[in-house]
């Protein structure tokens, strides 16, 4: 499911949130002015490019808040550090389907019966 990540040009506060349907962003407004002048910070592309920072950054044996967890972005991070560290190439299959769990899971899900 995909969550974005918005900057509010009024107050300069940053929030994130979980959009069900990309229609849902015109209703959107700034948690703490309400302001409805919003940016929109992450996207798909972007995360992409800093994947690379966040396997650098992760550290399986330290604690993690749960907003870790409840951090799509954060699925699959793990198993992809240790096979990192083990020399492991888990291919570009693994790649695709880590993409749809984090997008999609629903899809995995299906396709797996
Ligand atoms: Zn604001």
């Amino acid at each position: 499911m995909p969550i974005y990540e918005y900057e509010c040009q009024s107050c300069q506060g940053q929030f994130q949130t979980l959009l069900m349907k990309a229609e849902d962003e015109k209703d959107l407004a700034c948690p703490g002015c309400e302001g409805n002048n919003l940016k929109k910070l992450i996207s798909r592309g972007a995360y992409h490019q800093s994947e690379k920072d966040r396997l650098a950054n992760f550290n399986p044996t330290s604690h993690q808040n749960d907003s870790f967890y409840t951090d799509s972005r954060n699925i699959g991070l793990n198993a992809k550090k240790r096979a990192q560290e083990m020399g492991v190439d888990l291919g570009s299959g693994f790649e695709t389907k880590l993409e749809k769990l984090r997008t999609d899971p629903g899809s995995v899900l299906r396709e797996s019966d």
